[in-house]
């Protein structure tokens, strides 16, 4: 250690996750400067990450990469996992990403809160280490978890970290974490499934969708969180809330859509994307729409809204096979 801890500031890759919870407060409690910083991508709910910095006290600093991901997405340079999951493209993007405020925010290297062993695909050390190969940023990156048992890069062999604040945490057991929680008073963080979209099969489904009918924008992506999806034409999709507060999203970006609501009935919102100009189509949306009001009679009226515009339209029950030809989902 040659320098002072406080004379080199961090970023430290912050999900909200109890690892790069640990891995900010750890440092910051050794004495460093580091700023959290969560890379914000339609595929993660920031919520997590807010409260999980608020109930710890830290100052978050968000930064949107959707446009980035979303070019990485088309052509990652590393296979995808289980599912639509580029996780080592995407974390040296997020790497790459934090690389390139560190002269903006007067800082030196980088930080993460990732422990060798611990998840299959991208936190093995071969991972790693293409993860820092693919960022750019290699020689700036440490993991102050598990940094005892990798390789030392510039903030350690430089003396802008003390190798005795490093830990060596491994595998993916958590009584290690757990307990370096409850000595830095951590007792707020959320739970360790972190909610990537990109790992559930269902929304891998409608994002393969997507992607197949070229339609990876930001709208759409957003859409693609809310509902049950139906592929009606290329151009074409049906969505059905699930629950209030589904309907209450869709409603919220209704704007540039056609709704769809039932008359005199309770039950969920519809939205259809494009235009439907094939009045086959539009019958059998309505019907698909229809098919979701449960207590609803055989048929009933449905009213679409264009901004300002309602018209009303008759809709018609359909049996479940037909629900299953358009639905894009594995249930
Ligand atoms: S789980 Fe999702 S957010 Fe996390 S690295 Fe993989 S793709 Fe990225």
């Amino acid at each position: 250690m040659k320098q002072n801890k406080s004379d080199y500031a961090a970023i430290a890759l912050f999900s909200g996750g109890l690892d790069s919870l640990l891995a900010v407060k750890w440092m910051q409690k050794s004495g460093y400067k580091v700023y959290p910083v969560y890379f914000l991508t339609p595929y993660m709910p920031i919520e997590r990450a807010l409260e999980s910095a608020r109930d710890n006290g830290l100052d978050l600093i968000v930064r949107d990469i959707t446009a980035e991901h979303l070019k990485m997405m088309h052509n990652p340079e590393t296979s995808f996992g289980k599912n639509l999951n580029p996780c080592i493209d995407c974390h040296a993007l997020m790497f790459r990403s934090a690389g390139n405020m560190l002269e903006e925010l007067n800082a030196r290297y980088l930080i993460s809160g990732e422990v060798i062993g611990q998840r299959p695909m991208s936190q093995r050390s071969n991972a790693m280490n293409q993860v820092g190969n693919l960022s750019g940023y290699r020689e700036l990156i440490i993991r102050p978890l598990c940094q005892k048992l990798l390789r030392d890069t510039a903030p350690l062999s430089e003396g802008w970290v003390d190798a005795a604040d490093m830990l060596d945490f491994h595998g993916r057991g958590r009584t290690r974490q757990l307990d370096l929680a409850s000595e830095l008073g951590i007792t707020r963080f959320p739970p360790p499934a972190g909610g990537c979209l990109l790992t559930d099969k269902n929304y891998t489904l409608r994002l393969r969708d997507l992607i197949s009918h070229q339609q990876m924008d930001k709208e759409n992506l957003e859409l693609l969180k809310y509902g049950r999806h139906f592929r009606l034409t290329d151009t074409t999709k049906l969505i059905i809330g699930r629950d209030e507060k589904e309907n209450g999203s869709l409603e919220r970006i209704c704007q540039g859509y056609t709704l769809l609501k039932a008359k005199d009935q309770i039950g969920p919102l519809g939205l259809l994307t494009g235009e439907l100009t094939d009045p086959l189509m539009l019958d059998l949306a309505l019907k698909i729409f229809w098919t979701y009001h449960p207590k609803a009679p055989q048929s009933g009226t449905i009213i679409i809204q264009q901004g300002k515009k309602a018209t009303e339209y008759n809709g018609q029950k359909v049996g479940p096979e037909l629900l299953k030809q358009y639905r894009i989902s594995y249930d």
